[in-house]
């Protein structure tokens, strides 16, 4: 016998339909880049993202083609979320904060068709262009006045125009719930980044548990401001479970400082934002040297690297923040558990619920988690043995855009498991701690470096023999990156010098905070370097 409810797939375009219809007045405030600040309802954002589609369509645009970002959080970035998801078409985020010749091999790698960019990006999309040959038109997100007098870009488009030009007269198209939805690339892997290809299907499932009370709890009563960015996994799906539970949304845009967020926090009456840990510590200081408080701000979540107890303390002591600290990645849309306590751990003493919050928290219903040992044989929930953490569920990826190989496991011999780079424990209450990572990278801020860039550009340096780069604990980034040097015979480098090596070759930000010279770097039998074991043993060398 087959149900006999209604079907209808699980599309994106539902998302905002719904919120047009139902929360129509419900404000979404957005920090625009020309300075002012913009609002309209949801109503008003379903019908520009109808124009949008339009739009797109106008150009060419077919169903699969990507359409390419570089922007803050806003109201344009998100009618760019809804207008090509909705018309089938998919929404591909780029992280402008990565090295341009990395964001050129992004965009041509996922054969972005259409770009379009906030004005702050005019410059490096300018430099971009004659790199990005899949490219067909690129959209400036503003209006006529605010348009560039002249650009090296040959017939740049003016967002608003072709908004404006369009009637809204477009229903959303039904299609296959398995359809391609939007791309986020990760450089939190080794070799070049690799794009996660998210479908209607996946986003809608995470949209739903994502506003659960054991996840960000979000509802028609919540204002929330995203600092998190857009270009970083769908800002954690707030764009999405926003329009599903049809709350206020408030968008920073580039304005993330401490002074400017807090203002917006006080007038918009924000109740709940998300962010990485490097964030909240500029509002933090801002707040404090001022003598402030927050009148409305009730609950964040914080993820992404894992969160100082010391700032949970702070937020929840000193400000009545309740934090939710949080773990996912781009693999995974991207959440996968966050620390809310049970009923039988709220039984336990004050100080072992403490503890159990600054973990890494319970898998949301949706994802499975295991912790397995080096031959994938599954280990205890006892809290103490530690193990490769790997994950199943309606929104991980099951292989990376474009590669056929299969990045998944077995777990005790059953296959289907995604292996996420990162060891942890799980206890018996089901909470996951995140002890150390086995990918090799660094995460700086909420932001990835590449290890493996840093020694190729290292070894490239006439006096260097061998070269490792390991993450190194730094009380505001979570992690700067230390460089290992081995030496040539005879050679002669100062520490100065290899890192004025590094000056244009990669992001300023990505430069290794110090240098050590060794004689000798640790290898496996494999010929490795053994990077757990120089990570242990530089545990205690103090970055300038
Ligand atoms: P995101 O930053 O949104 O979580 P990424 O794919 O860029 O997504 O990074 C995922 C990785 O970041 C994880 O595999 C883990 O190594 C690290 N990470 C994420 N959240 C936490 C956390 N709360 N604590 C420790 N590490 C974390």
């Amino acid at each position: 016998l087959m149900g006999q409810m209604m079907a209808s797939p699980l599309l994106i375009s539902s998302l905002i339909k719904h919120a047009a219809r139902h929360s129509g007045e419900t404000e979404i405030v957005s920090k625009r880049v020309e300075g002012d600040i913009h609002r309209y309802g949801w109503r008003d954002a379903e019908l520009r993202a109808r124009k949008l589609a339009q739009a797109f369509a106008r150009l060419g645009c077919r169903p699969g083609d990507r359409i390419g970002t570089l922007a803050w959080n806003g109201y344009r970035h998100l009618e760019i979320y809804y207008g090509s998801s909705g018309s089938e078409l998919v929404c591909h985020t780029i992280n402008p904060r990565l090295f341009p010749e990395q964001i050129a091999w992004i965009g041509n790698d996922a054969q972005d068709s259409v770009l379009c960019f906030d004005l702050t990006f005019l410059p490096l999309v300018e430099r971009l262009a004659p790199q990005l040959k899949s490219v067909r038109h690129f959209i400036a997100m503003t209006d006529r006045a605010h348009m560039p007098a002249e650009s090296s870009i040959a017939n740049l488009l003016c967002y608003e125009e072709l908004v404006e030009a369009e009637d809204g007269n477009y229903a959303w198209p039904d299609f296959d719930e398995n359809t391609a939805s939007s791309i986020c690339y990760t450089s939190g892997t080794t070799g070049n980044p690799k794009g996660a290809v998210y479908s209607h299907r996946s986003t809608l499932l995470h949209a739903f548990a994502a506003a659960l009370p054991d996840a960000m709890d979000c509802s028609a009563r919540d204002v929330v401001l995203p600092v998190v960015p857009m270009f970083h996994v769908n800002a954690w799906g707030i764009p999405y479970s926003g329009a599903l539970v049809g709350c206020k949304l408030v968008m920073p845009g580039p304005y993330l400082d401490g002074k400017s967020l807090y203002e917006l926090f006080e007038t918009e009456k924000v109740s709940f934002s998300a962010g990485v840990p490097t964030v909240w510590l500029g509002l933090l200081n801002y707040v404090k040297a001022n003598g402030l408080k927050f009148s409305t701000f009730k609950r964040t979540v914080i993820g992404g690297s894992a969160c100082p107890p010391a700032m949970m303390k702070t937020l929840q002591e000193d400000y009545g923040v309740e934090v939710i600290h949080a773990w996912g990645m781009t693999e995974m849309s991207p959440l996968g558990t966050l620390a809310k306590l049970t009923s039988r751990q709220l039984e336990l003493p004050a100080e072992q619920q403490q503890r159990a919050l600054e973990k890494q928290g319970k898998v949301i219903y949706g994802v499975d988690m295991a912790v397995a040992d080096d031959e994938g044989r599954e280990l205890p929930w006892d809290g103490a043995s530690s193990g490769n953490l790997l994950v199943r569920g309606h929104w991980v990826i099951a292989r990376y855009f474009g590669h056929t190989d299969s990045p998944l496991v077995a777990l005790d011999g059953r296959p289907g498991w995604f292996p996420t780079g990162d060891v942890a424990t799980i206890d018996e209450y089901g909470f996951m701690q995140i002890t150390d990572r086995s990918k090799d990278v660094i995460k700086s801020g909420g932001e990835w470096i590449s290890s493996i860039d840093l020694e190729n550009i290292a070894m490239a340096h006439p006096a260097v023999f061998e070269a490792a780069a390991i993450a190194s604990p730094h009380p505001k980034w979570d992690e700067r990156p230390l460089l290992v040097v081995v030496k040539k015979p005879d050679a002669e480098l100062t520490r100065e010098q290899m890192l004025a090596f590094f000056d244009g070759r990669i992001a300023k930000w990505q430069i290794p905070d110090d240098v050590v010279f060794v004689t000798e770097i640790p290898h496996t039998a494999t010929g490795k370097i053994q990077k757990l074991r120089l990570r242990e043993q530089f545990k205690s060398h103090r970055l300038p």
